[in-house]
């Protein structure tokens, strides 16, 4: 998607030769125009599928599948990070390790919104190492749904997540590729169709 191409080369800071700060349109501040543009592609990317629900997880998950779930005409869940006072019974629970964050995440959906007869997209703003994607995947099947794929607004295609991913039979849909960043130059995997 070559308007989030030019978004993430503008606006996008390089931290390290692992990680971007994508904060102005993804992790911090949303443009919901923009959001909605990537919306309409993953829903054009799956279109087809008898989508009937999309799977997030909170926070930065939340602003694109809201936009998918528009353009599909279907529910959006996100998955919690930390029990609340009325989510606390009746879950699926998975465990995600970040490493970005070097902890252990128990995330966790009611049981009420998800069932085999669904076929569920899962949503994604940033893939690295797939443990988050694979977390989401383990309440999918959990639930008895089919997984019809993985959205993700920006994959990072040198790390394991995608290929690992894909090896558990994964379709993974990325809008942008980052294929290096290495000394702080950002470079794109140039395959993007749409
Ligand atoms: P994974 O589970 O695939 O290793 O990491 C996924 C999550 O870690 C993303 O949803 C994102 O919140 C965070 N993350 C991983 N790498 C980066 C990065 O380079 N930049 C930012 N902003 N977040 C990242």
């Amino acid at each position: 998607m070559e308007s989030l191409k030019q978004k993430i080369l503008t606006e996008g800071k390089v931290l390290s030769d692992s990680v971007v700060k994508v904060d102005s349109f993804l992790n911090h501040q949303v443009d919901p125009a923009f959001m909605q543009s990537i919306g309409e592609a993953f829903a054009l990317r799956f279109a087809g599928s008898n989508i009937t629900k999309i799977l997030t997880l909170e926070s930065s998950g939340i602003a694109p599948a809201v936009m998918t779930g528009l353009s599909l005409g279907v529910p959006v869940i996100f998955a919690r990070k930390r029990k609340s006072l009325t989510l606390n019974e009746g879950l699926y629970s998975a465990d995600v390790y970040s490493y970005t964050k070097e902890k252990t995440n128990k995330i966790s959906i009611s049981q009420d919104y998800i069932n085999s007869d669904d076929t569920v997209l899962i949503i994604d703003d940033i893939l690295a190492n797939g443990q988050a994607a694979l977390g989401l995947a383990d309440l999918v099947e959990q639930t008895g749904a089919a997984l019809e794929g993985i959205g993700i607004v920006v994959e990072k295609g040198f790390q394991e997540g995608v290929a690992m991913l894909e090896k558990r039979g994964i379709r993974v849909e990325s809008l942008a590729t980052i294929a290096s960043l290495d000394n702080g130059r950002i470079t794109f995997q140039d395959e993007e169709a749409i």
